[in-house]
């Protein structure tokens, strides 16, 4: 396949400083402070590259976003007047009515860190005394604005018995429909001290477990923010769930652009590939060639039979213990492959008179082997043909689209099927 011209999802780390002190986030472990940058001309100029690289989606991250929110006001307008996607990663804790109505008329997205409903834990997490009412307040400001809000708790040791109680402080206390719940990674600048916070991988079961627990009893949208190994799903339930739903995208169709503009795979690696401001962006995608190949897979994953979808958990999660990209995600447990589970897909089976409606803000982009549609942040990649008929109608049934391309029944109920779980068209009801 050829390389992908406009890598669909970009993190951009607007600075690198926070007004909270996360144990398990780089700043904590920080030796010297590092300024930010509130220059809105610094700013501006990283976001026009941005809009030159077509990416479907933004995620604002830091450090804090919000801490520089007058300075990047100016850049996320011009990320959206150009169609593209925006979700902030923030503690909430800075958002205030102007904030949270400026994010809602741009339909920016939020999404919030959750250390806990124990306000004593939170504080102990976030190192701020009375964090956890600041979250909440910055929560509530955004929801009442009309922000799309989801939550997220990093899980350590500290917190693992309250994902329950931390989920339904979510759904009952601040009115949420998502929660998401990830294991906590060791940050790459921290010392042996931090190991103490790392759950094991029965911790990480009972994590999977309290979500779907979750998902049944409060009706919550659940998930993880990074990869599960797929062999740490030791259940059909559980695998059900997790499977396949998120694998490492670094270099992939993702990477990350730091304050100062250089390129990362990730928001985790130190390594820099080069810098947009400056570099041919076709040059440092191709020097991330070896996060596409099977270079930084685990030797232990190279004969598994799921590699291709699991693509070996996180790439990061072991590099602060070992150094290494290929080293085995810790929670893996290769003790459990062959994968005996089957991922059961609930494909429908549409009627031939059903009609879809490709909606007005479909975006296409052309790549060297095809074609990219998004509508908002879901994108998928087309051939030309089918590039040319979403452009081309507002809406057509399963029997046109049979007619039209000569083909069978089943093909194009499973082309429709991935059509609408990726939200590129919609079910007209009847
Ligand atoms: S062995 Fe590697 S590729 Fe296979 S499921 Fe485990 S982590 Fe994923
Ligand atoms: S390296 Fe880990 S944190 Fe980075 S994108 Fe991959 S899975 Fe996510």
């Amino acid at each position: 396949m050829k390389e992908l011209l406009y890598p669909p999802v970009l993190h951009w780390e607007v600075t690198p400083e926070c007004n909270h002190n996360c144990i398990h986030c780089y700043n904590y472990w920080r030796k010297e402070p590092e300024k930010k940058n509130e220059s809105i001309k610094d700013h501006l100029a990283i976001a026009k590259k941005i809009v030159e690289r077509h990416p479907v989606s933004v995620v604002v991250t830091g450090g804090e976003p919000l801490i520089v929110f007058e300075a990047i006001k100016a850049s996320l307008r011009l990320l959206r007047d150009n169609g593209i996607s925006i979700s902030v990663n923030t503690n909430a804790a800075l958002v205030t009515e102007e904030i949270a109505e400026f994010m809602a008329k741009l339909k920016i997205s939020a999404f919030v860190s959750l250390p806990c409903c124990e306000p004593s834990i939170c504080d102990g997490i976030t190192n701020v005394t009375n964090s956890l009412p600041k979250i909440s307040k910055g929560i509530k400001l955004l929801l009442d604005a009309g922000v799309r809000v989801s939550v997220n708790m990093v899980v350590s040791k500290r917190n693992i018995d309250y994902i329950y109680d931390t989920a339904k402080f979510a759904k009952e206390v601040l009115g949420l429909e998502s929660f998401f719940a990830s294991r906590v990674s060791k940050p790459i600048n921290s010392d042996t001290e931090f190991c103490k916070e790392l759950l094991s991988k029965e911790d990480v079961q009972k994590l999977q477990k309290d979500l779907i627990r979750i998902a049944k009893d409060f009706n919550m949208r659940v998930a993880t923010a990074g990869p599960m190994p797929v062999c740490s799903l030791t259940e059909d339930e559980t695998f059900q769930k997790f499977a396949f739903t998120r694998n490492c995208t670094a270099g992939k169709i993702s990477y990350s652009i730091d304050y100062s503009g250089n390129i990362k795979a990730c928001a985790r690696e130190v390594q820099i590939y080069g810098n947009i401001l400056t570099d041919n962006f076709s040059d440092v995608w191709s020097r991330m060639k070896y996060w596409r190949d099977e270079t930084f897979l685990p030797a232990e994953c190279k004969e598994c039979n799921v590699k291709q979808s699991c693509k070996g958990g996180c790439r990061l999660d072991a590099f602060p213990h070992t150094g290494t990209r290929n080293a085995l995600d810790p929670m893996a447990d290769v003790s459990n492959i062959p994968i005996k589970f089957v991922k059961k897909m609930d494909s429908k089976q549409m009627k031939m008179e059903q009609t879809f409606i490709v909606p007005k803000t479909i975006q296409f982009i052309q790549e060297g082997f095809g074609w990219r549609v998004n509508v908002g942040s879901k994108f998928m990649y087309i051939t030309d043909e089918l590039k040319q008929h979403l452009s081309n109608c507002t809406e057509f049934c399963i029997n046109e689209f049979m007619q039209k391309f000569d083909v069978d029944y089943q093909t194009t109920n499973d082309l429709i099927n991935l059509l609408v779980d990726n939200r590129i068209i919609f079910m007209r009801k009847e």
